[in-house]
């Protein structure tokens, strides 16, 4: 599985994968953004949507710098997902 470590990735200015998040006054199981304000339950994915230009798989933290390797991961490794109803 290739796995691309949140210490690799330079974001600028930007908030690292544990200072972005702070726990939701609202509910325990979800994460306020500190850049944007959203609520997540996936912090990785959405740190991920702030920082990286690269496609993430949904299903787990691979990441995939073409859209197309990442398509092709999902069908080979999630196929089981796939064919279940979209959770996101
Ligand atoms: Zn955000
Ligand atoms: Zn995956």
């Amino acid at each position: 599985m290739e796995v691309l470590l949140c210490k690799s990735i330079n974001g600028g200015s930007a908030l690292s994968y544990v200072e972005m998040f702070e726990p939701s006054s609202t509910n325990m199981l979800l994460w306020r953004c500190k850049s944007c304000g959203k609520e997540v339950t996936n912090r990785w994915h959405h740190f991920h949507s702030h920082t990286s230009q690269r496609s993430f798989c949904p299903y787990c933290p691979a990441t995939y710098s073409r859209i197309d390797t990442l398509r092709s991961h999902v069908r080979t490794k999630h196929t089981m997902y796939l064919n279940a109803k979209h959770l996101l």
